[in-house]
């Protein structure tokens, strides 16, 4: 005889609980991945907010150099226009005078533009800045987490996979190879139960001797259609000899 039906469903859960861990040790480095590409795109946010910043900074300086020139230009023109004995060549200096004082507002009102901007740009810098350090800070505490739940995960699947070793013993030598290539193939669906007379892995209908072999368990039954590993769920052999199918000699 070989396993119980209990048995295999438990052989089943143990595979399925070791599909999920390795799942989650898996999945955990994949959004860390995500998180930190998305972190980088987050820095180069900032160092764009910070390079605007400095050009604005950078624009200020040569118009406020522009307007010292400007007016150093006036005054060292208003020193002439004293000495000029001409009329035309005084008319001259004051047009220029008139002109270089034209080109001083305009560098005033620059000059205040880009204070607007540069007091716009500053904030926004310091907005992404504390943005980006929090980011930093849950991505290094993500990264940190993950490597305690991965050092718990590992010792967890390596227990799950020893009971996996030892629930295996009820699986008979000759058919030990048959189940461990489905385990290959389908991982934790190497495994599924008969409801309603059918593979619940495929829903593929079970012959009536197929019916017979796993109330009878002289030995394990694979699906014929998906290759799984068939095992009774509970009260099927019941319900199975309630509807008119094989009845079974041995109990389950
Ligand atoms: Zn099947």
């Amino acid at each position: 005889m070989t396993a119980t039906a209990d048995a295999l469903r438990d052989l089943h859960t143990l595979h399925q609980r070791a599909k999920a861990v390795r799942d989650r040790l898996l999945s955990g480095p994949k959004t860390l991945t995500v998180r930190q590409a998305a972190l980088v795109a987050r820095q180069a946010d900032l160092e764009k907010t910070r390079k605007a910043l400095q050009d604005a900074k950078l624009g200020l300086s040569k118009n406020e150099h522009a307007l010292q020139a400007s007016q150093a230009k006036i005054d060292d023109l208003k020193v002439k226009l004293n000495l000029v004995k001409k009329n035309e060549e005084y008319k001259a200096l004051q047009n220029q005078i008139a002109h270089d004082k034209a080109a001083m507002g305009k560098y005033e009102d620059l000059i205040l533009q880009t204070y607007e901007t540069i007091e716009a740009q500053a904030a926004e810098l310091a907005k992404v800045e504390a943005e980006v350090k929090q980011f930093a800070q849950d991505v290094d505490k993500l990264q940190k987490d993950l490597e305690t739940q991965a050092v718990s995960q590992t010792a967890q699947l390596a227990e799950i996979e020893t009971t996996i070793i030892s629930a295996e013993d009820s699986i008979p030598i000759d058919q030990r190879e048959q189940y461990r290539r489905v385990v290959r193939q389908l991982g934790a669906d190497a495994l599924a139960a008969v409801e309603g007379g059918a593979c619940i892995g495929c829903y593929t209908s079970v012959t009536a001797q197929m019916l017979n072999e796993l109330i009878n368990r002289d030995a394990l039954t694979f699906c014929k259609s998906c290759g799984r590993l068939l095992y009774l769920a509970d009260n099927e052999a019941e319900s199975s000899r309630a509807s008119g199918a094989p009845k079974g000699k041995a109990k389950r």
